[in-house]
């Protein structure tokens, strides 16, 4: 018998066994899964009424919130496509996306809506704005709440799917060209889910504190496997470190995923509260999406007591590829050796055949040292990008979806990032990570950011150069810094050159855009792969 593996599945099980229990909490609002399971419904028949049909894309812009967590299992259960916008992107960034995926209803955060309002006449096929909050919609867009309870909560008819169908429609970061739209099956998203909540330990007894954004790549996927596992999710709309420990310890949040900048605020301000806080919180573990410093990880393990787990992965695979968190390691190492394999980015998931492979396509030994390309092959991993079949036949070749990342693997088998494909300085022949030399120039006590990048060279044919932002005062010229840098790295990867900034340029979720700073060293040749 083949039972179409469907998303809507996770709702439908927490319903059938935890319906009295707290499904959401919102600042005032607080949802059973009852509750959730009869505003689906409102909101399917609502879209289904606005003419929204299997494959359509509905575009949602909003902070982590009930009324989006709602969206996903209300757009699914029409058959259409969830295509999530991230809030920080530009008003030029919307209107690409939304006429790139065609969506035909937009939902917004009343926070968004001036935004919207201001592009609106850009949008080729929005037909439909809905507003959530306090906003007064403008003749012709819709107020959530008012239309949502137009609609009855009897059980809707859902649409008639295959696992193949695409469930969600997310953009890249645009970290290193544009933002690509990236399909995923319900299959996918399905057996992620299953995947993921088996290595995080998920249970009923957990209380999620939503920190990561549900519509960028690395908060994706929670809704599902904390749903299907009956647990109390708590939305936190605000980035901000004193409102993140206050619904910590209100909500007796056992688990939380979020970046280590964020985390490092926590570290900040839980230091100061330290007397009234440290007995009156919960959390087991803290999941982090991207690299910290070995001493990171002490800093959260002993200063918080949290269990600190690192994963790694990208839009195209759903997105988790790997995890640091064996828990055989955590009997065998000492603490400082067991921080230092959990800032790599680590081993596998089930389901996922990941490897580490040079040029020719032949794994690298495990020596820690050598350093390949990393590619996937899985069921996680995306059916192509959308409209876009050329980047879909660059990235994914003989099954394997080549993920751009260099790294190294070591005896035990953990994965290490270096650096991106496209990141690395080739300086006569030799391979330079910009993420090392990044690390060196962090150590000097006067440089607040730094990326390195490749620049031409007549000899060498590319040599390193960073670009630095300094700390408010300080005063470390081009020669210090590079004389620094050669005292604590093989003189080929010093930079050769310095450049002062104010700022550099980022994407929305925060990573530095090497592609814009590249770009005005390399006018008119051709290091520029887009
Ligand atoms: P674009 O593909 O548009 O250039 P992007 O690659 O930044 O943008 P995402 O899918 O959001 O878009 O990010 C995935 C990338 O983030 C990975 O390919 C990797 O380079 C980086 N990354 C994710 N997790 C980690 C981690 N734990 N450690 C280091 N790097 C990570
Ligand atoms: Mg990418």
């Amino acid at each position: 018998m083949h039972v179409p593996l469907l998303l809507t599945d996770f709702l439908d099980r927490a319903v059938r066994i935890y319906g009295h229990e707290t499904a959401i909490i919102d600042g005032d609002v607080t949802l059973t899964y009852n509750d959730v399971f009869d505003r689906v419904q409102q909101l399917s028949h609502g879209l289904h009424d606005l003419g929204i049909q299997k494959g359509d894309r509905t575009a949602y812009l909003a902070p982590n919130s009930h009324e989006m967590f709602e969206g996903f299992y209300g757009v699914f259960q029409t058959g259409s496509v969830m295509t999530p916008l991230n809030t920080r992107l530009t008003p030029e960034d919307y209107i690409f996306i939304l006429n790139h995926s065609e969506s035909k209803v937009l939902f917004v955060d009343h926070t968004l809506y001036d935004t919207v309002k201001s592009i609106r006449s850009e949008l080729e096929t929005v037909h439909t704005v809905i507003v959530h909050g306090s906003a007064h919609p403008e003749d012709g867009d819709l107020a959530y709440e008012q239309w949502l309870n137009t609609y009855p909560s009897e059980p809707f008819e859902r649409a008639e799917l295959e696992e193949s169908d695409t469930a969600s429609l997310l953009y890249t970061s645009g970290t290193t060209g544009n933002p690509k739209g990236v399909m995923l099956s319900h299959r996918s998203n399905y057996l992620h889910a299953l995947t993921t909540m088996h290595h995080l330990r998920v249970t009923d007894k957990d209380t999620l504190l939503h920190v990561l954004p549900m519509f960028h790549v690395n908060g994706w996927g929670s809704p599902f496997y904390y749903t299907a596992n009956g647990a109390c999710q708590v939305m936190q709309r605000k980035i901000d470190a004193d409102s993140i420990l206050d619904n910590i310890q209100q909500h007796q949040v056992t688990v939380c995923h979020m970046a280590p900048t964020v985390l490092n605020m926590l570290i900040e301000a839980y230091t100061e509260r330290r007397g009234s806080y440290s007995n009156q919180q919960n959390v087991r573990v803290v999941i982090a999406g991207s690299a910290p410093p070995p001493a990171f990880v002490t800093r959260v393990e002993e200063d918080l007591k949290w269990e600190f787990i690192q994963v790694y992965g990208m839009t195209e695979i759903a997105p988790l590829v790997t995890t640091s968190q064996p828990l055989r390691y955590q009997q065998q190492h000492k603490p400082e050796q067991l921080h230092r394999m959990k800032a790599k980015q680590g081993v596998p998931l089930i389901g996922s055949d990941v490897r580490v492979v040079s040029e020719d396509g032949e794994e690298v030994p495990r020596d820690g040292k050598i350093v390949g390309e990393i590619v996937v092959r899985s069921n996680n991993v995306m059916e192509g990008y959308w409209q876009n079949p050329q980047a879909t036949a660059d990235t994914i070749r003989d099954g394997f979806l080549h993920t751009g990342d260099m790294a190294n693997v070591d005896e035990e088998g953990f994965i290490e990032i270096v650096d991106r494909k496209k990141d690395v300085i080739i300086s006569g022949g030799e391979n330079i990570s910009s993420i090392e030399v990044e690390g060196c120039l962090y150590d000097h006590p006067d440089v607040l950011e730094a990326a390195v990048i490749s620049v031409p060279h007549e000899k060498w044919g590319e040599v390193p150069h960073a670009v630095v932002v300094l700390r408010e005062g300080a005063s470390a010229d081009e020669e210090t810094l590079i004389a620094f840098s050669r005292e604590k790295l093989a003189h080929f990867k010093a930079p050769k050159g310095i450049t002062f900034t104010h700022a550099l340029p980022k994407t929305a979720s925060g990573k530095i855009q090497k592609v814009q700073i590249r770009k005005p060293f390399w006018e008119g040749k051709d290091r520029f792969i887009n």
